[in-house]
């Protein structure tokens, strides 16, 4: 955080500077527009092909060296604030780790025969499911990647909720009806009527957004008793004339904050509804490396020992990834209650007749020959009727 910060301050400086070179620049530019427009005014007051007065010809003269000295300055100040755009450039290699080789020393495994496609199904996979089918298409042809699903159904969600957030509701709210018998529990109806209440409010006037809420809201005025009454009572603030509305109306009068908000509500419910995640495998990968390469940097520093440093597995990384609310969960993984190791591909989980699952080394180091006993149950029975179980 203090890396951001630190660069932070060097983006304001350079951006302050690039506004104030703008502003004069502007300034400069029009006064000496002003300058030519007035001349050659003057001069087409004269009749044509008379020649310059001396005065006239003085003006134009001073003019021209004025315009010539302008432009060199210009430029000058320009090259000026090259020096402050790549001071930001040099912030962020001094504030961040530029090298994470000894983090991910398998980085080059993604350009491997057997990955590189895998990495680019999953970028094609991402960019659809994101709804930017062209750029998608153009990135399949040219890297030649085969076997990728065009459509899917978050894309379609993305679709309505990017709508949404540029201020129509039309197509959530057509999503929303169609399966408003599984949204009977859910705050999205409620808040696509809202939106679409307002936005009537603005374009045809205070009259039709009552007349809709009339029809819409009865249904959830049980639930929404106060966001309800907020709305209504925001629609006095739509009429002409109407002053400047207090400050907790802003949020419901907002156009564009009411339509982000709506639209993050509309991805989390819709996704809920059909079970998908809310992020593409890519944009989840990402997300979980950004957040563990800082926490596997300090880790790796601190690791020099070389009992300590076999600790660190090729398939495996040394500490949890909390992923917070958006990152969901994506693996279920088992820990075998009796070697308190976690379960692989090489010690799955495996499923005893009576229902306890232990790992399968466990079960070898436990089995009597044909003979098992649980450890959890005193049920006795066979190894071999074990199942393995495979999480999904
Ligand atoms: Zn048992």
């Amino acid at each position: 955080m203090d890396s951001c910060l630190g660069v932070e301050q060097d983006l304001d400086k350079a951006t302050s500077k690039f506004n104030a070179l703008n502003d004069h620049t502007n300034k400069v530019l029009e006064d000496i527009i002003t300058q030519v427009e007035d001349l050659r005014k003057e001069i087409s007051k004269q009749p044509p092909n008379s020649p310059l007065t001396q005065t006239q010809a003085m003006v134009l003269s001073d003019l021209a060296a004025n315009v010539k000295q302008t432009v060199f300055q210009m430029s000058t100040e320009h090259r000026e604030l090259h020096a402050t755009v790549s001071r930001v450039g040099k912030s962020i290699d001094r504030h961040f780790i530029v090298d994470y080789a000894s983090v991910a020393p398998k980085a080059e495994s993604f350009c491997s025969d057997t990955n590189r496609p895998i990495m680019e199904q999953a970028i094609a996979q991402h960019l659809y499911r994101e709804g930017l089918e062209e750029v998608g298409d153009v990135f399949v042809e040219e890297a030649g990647v085969g076997a990728v699903e065009r459509t899917c159904a978050f894309a379609a969600l993305q679709r309505c909720a990017a709508a949404l957030a540029a201020g129509d509701p039309a197509p959530a709210l057509h999503w929303a009806q169609r399966r408003s018998h599984q949204l009977l529990h859910s705050p999205l109806p409620f808040a696509l009527h809202t939106v679409h209440t307002l936005k009537l409010a603005r374009e045809q006037g205070v009259g039709a957004a009552i007349e809709y809420a009339r029809e819409q809201f009865p249904a959830h005025a049980a639930r929404h008793e106060k966001q309800l009454a907020a709305t209504v009572c925001a629609l006095a603030w739509l009429t002409p004339g109407a002053g400047p509305p207090p400050a907790h109306y802003h949020r419901l009068l907002d156009q564009r904050a009411l339509g982000a908000e709506a639209a993050e509500l509309f991805l989390r419910e819709a996704c809920a509804l059909l079970r998908l995640a809310p992020l593409s495998p890519l944009a989840g990968a990402v997300m979980a490396g950004a957040r563990v390469i800082p926490a596997l940097h300090d880790i790796r520093a601190k690791m020099t020992h070389q009992h300590v440093a076999a600790a660190w597995a090729d398939d495996e990384l040394p500490l949890e990834v909390e992923l917070g609310a958006e990152g969901g969960g994506y693996h279920s993984v088992f820990a075998c209650p009796i070697l308190r190791q976690q379960a692989s591909d090489a010690n799955p989980p495996m499923r005893l007749l009576c229902g306890h699952v232990i790992s399968r080394d466990a079960l070898h180091k436990l089995a009597m020959g044909v003979k098992l006993k649980c450890p959890y149950c005193p049920m006795e029975q066979s190894p071999s009727e074990a199942r393995q179980i495979y999480f999904s």
